[in-house]
């Protein structure tokens, strides 16, 4: 935990070299899933020279702290309060240069896929549209959707590593894997900035595919609880897998999938898809394994998508994320990140679920 003394020295570091934050932010409207406590200091760096200034300070001063893009992969949680946060939400210059486009860290994926793909008539990165990440978090996350990478067309990564130094990364040094980077595995590195290729190719295609990915992205995706995509990294269909080990529910999937997930079936609901059948299903399945003591709501889009219906407390949340975590096995990783660091105070009752979440966490990373 960081100390009341290293605060008073960031808090005169941010006043003497006029960094842009706030004192005690009530994080929960701030983020994309709506939860999160108080922060003592949520730094909002206004240029690339103060964000590299404040991360060079906290790390040579050894004060944790903890970066955030659009937080739609980060759960915070109310009953922390926490030290330092670093928003990139204010870096958001953007300059193109022939053919390579260099954009800093907290510009939108979303318009930068527009500025790109339809601007610029560059394919190869429709696929984005649809996820509401900043450029940063999609690098740290390698974020992809519909055979697009973000790393696909990526040239160069410039980021300030562990020993406060300022590097460039090629995207051969980035490791890049599904969902994964250098910059995720090692937790080592604050991205700043990034190279990308314009590769000229059809405007109407682009358009056209932007347009199917869309609609398709309608078919799946939570749109009305704030949610955090897919919780699991399942790249089968998550009902599937946690029915896998069991005959009788296989087989009840599979006559429910055809019943259901027909192409005919599919353009009547095609206003209203939901996969409320299936979740009836896991509710009887979870009986069964007696596990009746479930009061989460599920998202009627899938049971791998974690909803925040406004209803439930942070420990059923957890207890959620990990009863899905355990049914859909070990084959796919935890895409949502718990954020329990650095932290300020916590609440004392918040400890059993705390030390849950640690436990697992544990478990995830061996
Ligand atoms: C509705 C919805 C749909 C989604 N669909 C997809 C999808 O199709 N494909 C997909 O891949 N993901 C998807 N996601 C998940 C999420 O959008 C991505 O993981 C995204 O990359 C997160 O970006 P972010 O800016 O919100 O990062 P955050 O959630 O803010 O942060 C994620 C991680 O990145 C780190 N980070 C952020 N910025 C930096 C930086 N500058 N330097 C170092 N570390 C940094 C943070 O510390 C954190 O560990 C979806 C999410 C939602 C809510």
């Amino acid at each position: 935990m960081n100390t009341d003394k290293q605060l008073e020295i960031i808090k005169s570091y941010l006043e003497t070299n006029n960094i842009f934050y706030r004192d005690n932010y009530h994080m929960k409207y701030e983020t994309y899933f709506k939860m999160g406590g108080h922060v003592k200091f949520f730094i909002t760096p206004q240029s690339d020279d103060k964000f590299k200034q404040i991360v060079i300070f906290l790390q040579s001063n050894h004060i944790k702290y903890k970066i955030i893009g659009f937080t739609s992969n980060i759960i915070l949680f109310d009953e922390i309060e926490y030290s330092v946060i670093i928003s990139t939400k204010n870096l958001t210059l953007l300059e193109i240069n022939e053919n390579v486009i260099q954009v800093e860290v907290g510009y939108s994926l979303q318009d930068f896929v527009r500025v790109v793909a339809i601007l610029n008539n560059s394919e190869g990165y429709e696929g984005l549209e649809g996820i509401p990440a900043s450029i940063g978090g999609a690098i740290f996350m390698n974020a992809y959707a519909y055979g697009c990478a973000i790393s696909n067309h990526l040239i160069s990564v410039e980021c300030i590593d562990k020993d406060n130094k300022v590097i460039i990364l090629e995207k051969g040094d980035c490791h890049f894997g599904h969902r994964n980077s250098i910059f995720r595995r090692s937790g080592n590195y604050v991205i700043l900035k990034a190279k990308f290729e314009l590769k000229n190719g059809d405007k109407d295609l682009i358009a056209r595919n932007i347009e199917k990915f869309h609609i398709a992205r309608h078919l799946y995706q939570d749109f009305v609880y704030p949610n955090l995509g897919s919780m699991i990294a399942a790249t089968d269909d998550a009902y599937r897998s946690i029915f896998s080990g069991n005959l009788f529910y296989t087989a009840i999937y599979w006559i429910l999938k055809y019943a259901f997930k027909n192409p005919f079936s599919k353009f009547l609901m095609r206003k209203r898809p939901s996969n409320l059948v299936f979740n009836k299903l896991l509710l009887k399945y979870l009986k069964k394994k007696k596990i009746s003591s479930l009061r989460y709501t599920l998202s009627r889009k899938s049971a791998n998508i974690l909803i925040n219906d406004g209803s439930v407390s942070t420990k059923e949340i957890v207890d959620y994320i990990f009863l899905i975590r355990d049914l859909i096995g070990n084959k796919f990783h935890l895409e949502n990140e718990l954020v329990i660091y650095p932290a300020y105070k916590i609440n004392p009752e918040f400890e059993t679920t705390l030390n849950t979440i640690r436990d697992r966490l544990n478990k995830e990373t061996k």
